[in-house]
Order: C-alpha cells, then structure tokens, then sequence
C-alpha cells in the first residue's frame, strides 16, 4: 500500500460526503432506454459471450451476477441477462452532469471515479446545520434530472468512513457514521468489507490476532503499527478514530512546456500536431513521474505578429493521459475555428505552441488508494488482456493510463496513431520526443 507522504492533517469538526453512484453504468443504460428498466443488464466492453460484463443492474446482481463474470457464465445463474455494449461517452456525460449539480452545494468536489465523488463540507459547517437534509437534496436533484439513477450517500468526519458508509447501504443508501454509531456498523462487518483491506491485509491482521474491524478501531496504534509493518498501522488507526489522512493537496503548482517552432515544421500542420503531440506527452511523462493528474489544461498559440490564442480548459474527470490531453486542445481549437470561420489556428504564421497543466490531484487518490474497489481494477486488467488479445498488442497502452473500466473502449481510438512512429521493438514513439526541450515556467 502506498505511504501518503504528506502531514497527517487532525481537523476535528470535519464534515466529508461521499457520493457513490449505484450500478452506474448498468443504470445509466436503463436511464437511457426504459425497456431495459427492471431488467437485468449486463455491460459489456464488446459483444460476445466471452466478453467480461464491466457493470451489471441492480436487477443481474440479485441474480448472482458479478463484474468480471463472462457472459457465458451470467447466463448460467441469470438466463435473461440483456446484454448491452457500454457508451462510455454516455457515462461520462451524465457524470459531468452530477459533477455539477455536487458543485451547487460545496466548491471543494473531487470525482473520485466516473460514479464516485466526495465533497469535503468542512468548511460549510456555518453554511448548513443538517448534512442529512443536504444529502437528500443531492438525491432529489441527481433523481429530478436522471429519475433512475440512484446513489449511496455515506456522510463522516473523514473521508474512509464517508466512503464506508456508502458500502453500508445499496442501492440509495444514505447513512452517517459518528463516534456514537461507529461501532455499531462496523460490528456487523468483515474486514475485507472495509474500503483498502483486502486479503493480504486480512492476513496480516489476523496473524496478530485482530479478526474483526471492530477489534482493529479497538486495537492501540502500535499494534496496528506492527501488523502493517509501520506508518500504514498509523494511518488505519487514525481512520478509525475519525482523522483525515486520505485528503491532501499536491505541492507543485504547474507543469508547463513549450517550443519554438522552425521553419520545416511551421509549414506542415501534421509536424505541428505531432508537436502538440510531443507537448503532451512530455507533460504526461512529468505527471506519471510526480504520480499526478491534472484537472486543467492550458494551450497557447503565438504568432509572429504578436498575437496570441488561448484555451483553458477545465476538466471533470483527472487526465494524465498526453493523447486525451491532445484531444481536449484540438477540440478547443476546431470551436474556436468553427465560431470564427477560420480554417485553422496553426498556421505557418505559429512561433511558438505551449501547453501547461494544473489543479493537480494525487494519482494515489485517484488508481491506487483506498477508493479504488480492488476488484474494479482486477477487472480493466483482465479486460485489457482481453483487448490485447483481439486488437493489436500495442493498441492498449500502459494499464495506468485507464482509469475505470468505461474508458477502456476509447482507448482503441485514442489519437491518431499516424503521427507516430513505431521504434525498433514496434512501441509507438513519436520522433520529437527526441528532441531537446525548452520548457519554461508560466
Ligand atoms: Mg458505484
């Protein structure tokens, strides 16, 4: 488990919301077309009976059917699973709509996956004097505009135990978990039924003689200390008892990098493209190296008579990814041509092209930690095999570039690959990468 290198920060009073989307991509499936409403569905990544279901109903898992299973084999427990091929598009769309009916009642939201986001109130404990009330709010907002999407709402004084108590209550849960009710809940539960414990952890615990989560809040810090082999058992022990060392902000403030473009490479707007490219991916090697994504993208066009083209560009899902980076900018770029009715903003009149990203979130918080469902990620792995397997080798990139099992699928069509070339072992690299960089601070 990762160690969080930053201050552990002790804010008594906190207020934590978790918002976990209930069978999100199955429900949004069932948002979209109501004959599949009450029905079990199974997401798939492609059709066919070996495909692995990404997501399942309400109504599949009542039958046994469980992310991961094949088709082939949720017909055996479920012989009228509907099988539906995922929209991740779709998925992302509504989840920027959720985004922003979360941001109406807190500024500080993090999407924590496409269907998971916490909204730290701390700061609103003046604003609001009932987080339940709000909680209901959210839901009857996110109902009012998707009738049929439902969510868990866990709500604490830290982040783990807002998450935990969204796993307490599916689906359309909605539960608070305070020092009078903690042990209460967490009675009922196993240790693997906490978010971050999984079966090594089990073990280690268990060879120490904690069996329960229970025991494990009621165990002192050194003994935690000693089954996790140091910090982590500080880090579990503060959980328990309310402490937040599951939030915390990157130090670096930008990343930027530009060039000054020669002559051969002006006139050809494919040499410009792949040295967006090459920006890009500069900017994602730095991020995977600082173990960051960005939330906000900027791109600056200069020209030789002095002017300038700008985007900004805000992001609601974390990107590190350099060719979905590259896709936001071109974008940005065609509506300003679209809306400008020019033919297109690189011209042979470009000197320089710079992008810079920011708003930076911890990579831990958002693939490794404690939020990410150990089994979610077992899941894009086998999937990515499976793509490995039926597309071309390379065709799927490293397994950090995907964050959730939805955008997998659109890694098949991630830029354009023409613009790269292959090296001598066929990985795709792109040739400007090679050449010196002139990056500089914005
Ligand atoms: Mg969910």
């Amino acid at each position: 488990m990762a160690v969080n290198s930053n201050s552990i920060s002790v804010k008594h009073n906190s207020i934590v919301m978790y918002v976990d989307m209930n069978s999100y991509f199955a429900s949004c499936e069932q948002q979209r077309h109501p004959h599949l409403r009450n029905k079990p569905v199974g997401v798939l990544t492609y059709d066919s009976p070996n495909a692995s279901v990404i997501a399942a109903s309400i109504e599949a898992k009542r039958m046994g059917v469980k992310t991961g299973m094949r088709l082939y084999d949720c017909k055996l427990v479920c012989p009228d699973i509907i099988p539906v091929t995922t929209h991740p598009a779709r998925y992302r769309q509504i989840h920027v709509e959720i985004m922003a009916i979360l941001r109406t009642y807190c500024d500080d939201v993090i999407a924590k996956s496409i269907d998971e986001a916490l909204m730290n109130f701390t700061s609103y404990r003046l604003v609001y004097n009932d987080f339940t009330e709000i909680a209901r709010k959210i839901k009857a907002d996110i109902t009012a505009k998707y009738d049929y999407l439902k969510c868990s709402i866990g709500i604490a004084p830290n982040a783990f135990l807002a998450k935990l108590a969204t796993e307490l209550q599916k689906p359309d849960g909605l539960i608070e978990i305070t020092p009078d009710n903690i042990d209460g809940h967490l009675a009922k539960l196993k240790l693997t039924d906490l978010p971050g414990i999984a079966s090594a952890n089990e073990r280690r615990l268990q060879m120490i003689g904690i069996k329960s989560p229970l025991e494990m809040r009621h165990s002192s810090e050194a003994l935690l200390r000693k089954a996790f082999g140091g910090i982590v058992g500080n880090y579990w022990h503060k959980r328990l008892h309310f402490m937040e060392v599951d939030i915390y902000s990157n130090p670096f403030k930008t990343m930027s990098a530009a060039r000054t473009l020669s002559k051969p490479i002006r006139e050809s707007k494919q040499a410009m493209d792949s040295m967006l490219i090459a920006l890009c991916m500069r900017l994602e090697q730095r991020m995977v190296k600082n173990k960051v994504f960005c939330k906000e993208i900027h791109c600056t066009i200069r020209y030789f008579d002095g002017n300038r083209w700008e985007a900004k560009i805000k992001l609601a899902d974390p990107v590190q990814d350099g060719m979905h980076m590259r896709r936001y900018i071109l974008e940005k770029m065609t509506d300003h041509e679209r809306s400008h009715q020019i033919t297109t903003l690189l011209t042979d009149k470009v000197q320089n092209l710079g992008v810079t990203v920011l708003s930076f979130v911890d990579e831990k918080l958002l693939q490794y930690g404690l939020f990410d469902n150990q089994m979610k990620q077992d899941v894009v792995r086998k999937v990515m095999y499976e793509m490995k397997d039926k597309y071309r080798k390379n065709i799927v990139r490293k397994g950090s570039e995907i964050l959730v099992p939805g955008i997998l699928k659109d890694a098949i069509g991630f830029g354009s690959v023409k613009d790269m070339s292959p090296d001598s072992d066929g990985a795709v690299v792109n040739k400007f990468m090679l050449e010196e960089d002139d990056d500089y601070e914005m």
